[in-house]
Order: C-alpha cells, then structure tokens, then sequence
C-alpha cells in the first residue's frame, strides 16, 4: 500500500512544510524539535509550535550534524518526545548511531527533507548578503528544485558527491526534487499508520503518477551527476590520496593531537577510535568508523590542513565495503 502522497502549496511551499511539520507536532505530541538548518553553529531545540516558522530546511549552510547532538538531547530530557528535522547525510549518521547505542527511539520523530545542497561556510556569507538575505538564498535553491537543484560547483564537495539528497528513512520524508514545488510537494511515510495520522491522500490521478516519475528521472540523473564528480575528484587527486585504510592509520598519526575530524563527525566524536602509545590508532575501529561514515563532510570542513576528506574516505569506505562478502554487503 503506498504511504506517499503529494500536497498542493499554492505557491508557498516553504509555508506548507512548516504547516505539515506543525501537524506532525501536534498528532504526535512531540514535546520540542530539534533543528539545525537556522544557520546557527550547533542544532536548536524549539520548543513553541507557534515557531516553526522560522524553520527553512532548505538555507544551504550546514555547520554541524544534528545526528551528533540527538542522543545527548535525549539523555537531557528524558520522558519527552522529541521531533528531529534531518538533512538526508544526517538522516544516515542517525542510522548509524542508533547501531552502536540503544537511543529511546520510540519517543523521537525523525523528519527527513530533499536536501539541495550546501555551500562552504566562508560562501555561505557572501552569497547570502550579495541575494540580500539567507532566506532569498534558500528560495533560489527551492526554486530550481524541480531541476534538482542549482548544479552548484562551489557547493561542499560533499554535497557535489552526495550519496543521496533524498528524504528517506525518516518517520516522515519530504520531498522537493524534481518536483514542481510550487504547485505539489511529496510526502512519504514511514508507514501505513504514520500517513493516515498525517492526512494522506491516495495517489490516483495520472498527473500526480507523471510527477512522480519525473521526480524518479531528475534524481537518476542527480545520482549520476555526483557519481561522476566523486569519480573525478578521485582521479583528480589520486597521486596525493591515501589509498588504503592502512594509509589512512599514517595520516591520522602525522597529524599528531589534531582530532578535529573525530570531534565534528557525528559517529565518533563521543567514542574515539583507541589509540596506542606511538600515536596509532586501532584499525578495526577506525576500519568501522569509515564502513559507517554518512558522507556529511563535516570531518573535512573542520580539518585545519584543508585535506580532501571526504573524498578520502568514500574511497577508502567504499574499498572496504567491497571487501566484504557480498552476503553482508552494506548499500
Ligand atoms: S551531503 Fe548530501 S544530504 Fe548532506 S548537506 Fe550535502 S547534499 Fe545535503
Ligand atoms: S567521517 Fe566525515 S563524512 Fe563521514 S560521517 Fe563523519 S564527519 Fe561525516
Ligand atoms: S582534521 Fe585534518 S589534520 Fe586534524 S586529524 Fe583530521 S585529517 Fe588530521
């Protein structure tokens, strides 16, 4: 049974998001939500529905990954319910942590939106202030959602490589790519239940059936567009790269009491890789680390040598994951 369904917005679909979210607030009697796409320097809890208009999922600018923060927010108001708005790398790194740690994830909403990319920090000012605001920022990138987004080559090159843009394996996901955002946005649930609390509508006629697969076409051709460049920055860079995980046990040594990347990644910032007295690193840990990393980017944002971490580790992630057998292969 589908559990998908696309929504009018009437030309406003920023206000029909905060609208929808507003709803999920209210028949899930969340407590507080946890964003982090405001522009501010570590997520927020709001704790007023009446607020979420200043929520926009779609400024792009990421300083850090909300998944880092949720099991601490969690432990610090134990018994509420907490609604969480995630980017899809987020969504993933929450995926992650959720296997190594029993997070009380029945009292938390995961709410996961198309993401159309984010600029560098040092971008993020200038473009804004040169459009006039964040907001118009986030509105340009809205506006050319229906063509999946502003091929933006100043993008982070995380987001140039992204795995994934789309909003899945939230409880609710929200979709913008290729759509025709001012007319219909989609809505997707986690489950039959979870959609009929939220209103869902059947899908039954052919025009919405065409939208959805021109969404499908526009993100294959993302997919494509960022395989390629993943591709090309790897070639681009192969000489200087580690190339394997044992290279990569080297780097972290050199870079001696440095951990800037450990502390701004949200799967091991709270549980570093051990460490032995020559300065290496345990490589099953860091082998783990990279087998699970979420492709966020904000390891290489923070890294002060500016080395090309992402690119470094989708390799190395993605050697390791072909090393194993295909049985347990993890996608
Ligand atoms: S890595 Fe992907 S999901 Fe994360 S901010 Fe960039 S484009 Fe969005
Ligand atoms: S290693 Fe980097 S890209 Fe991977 S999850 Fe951690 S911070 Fe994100
Ligand atoms: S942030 Fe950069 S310099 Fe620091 S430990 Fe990581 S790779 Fe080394």
């Amino acid at each position: 049974m589908n559990t998908n369904w696309l929504v009018e917005t009437h030309g406003d679909p920023l206000g029909v998001i905060q609208t929808l979210i507003k709803a999920a607030w209210e028949r899930f009697e969340l407590d507080t939500l946890m964003v982090s796409m405001n522009g501010r320097t570590k997520p927020h809890l709001i704790n007023d529905p009446e607020q979420l208009y200043k929520v926009n999922p779609f400024k792009p600018l990421m300083t850090k990954n909300t998944a880092k923060y949720l099991p601490q927010v969690l432990g610090d108001i134990p018994n509420r319910r907490v609604g969480v708005l995630l980017r899809p790398c987020e969504m993933r790194a929450l995926v992650e942590l959720t296997k190594r740690e029993a997070l009380p994830m029945d009292r938390v909403l995961t709410i996961c939106v198309d993401c159309l990319g984010t600029y560098p920090r040092e971008d993020y000012q200038w473009r804004a202030e040169r459009k006039g605001s964040s907001e118009r920022l986030a509105w340009e990138s809205l506006h050319f959602a229906r063509q999946g987004g502003i091929a933006a080559y100043r993008f982070r090159s995380a987001c140039q490589t992204c795995r994934t843009p789309i909003g899945q394996g939230g409880d609710v996901n929200i979709g913008v790519i290729g759509l025709p955002v001012r007319q219909k946005i989609l809505v997707d649930a986690r489950d039959y239940e979870t959609a009929k609390t939220l209103g869902r509508e059947e899908i039954t006629s052919e025009e919405d059936q065409s939208l959805i697969d021109q969404r499908d076409y526009i993100i294959a051709k993302l997919l494509q567009r960022s395989t390629h460049t993943r591709q090309r920055l790897a070639d681009n860079l192969e000489s200087i790269l580690p190339r394997d995980l044992d290279a990569l046990l080297h780097l972290f040594e050199r870079c001696g009491e440095c951990r800037e990347c450990f502390d701004n990644c949200p799967l091991c910032a709270a549980d570093y890789p051990a460490r032995d007295e020559l300065g290496m690193y345990a490589r099953e840990e860091v082998k783990q680390w990279m087998i699970s990393c979420a492709g966020c980017g904000m390891c290489e944002q923070a890294c002060p040598n500016h080395l090309p971490l992402v690119t470094i580790f989708t390799q190395i992630r993605q050697q390791l994951i072909d090393s194993i057998e295909p049985a347990s292969q993890i996608h």
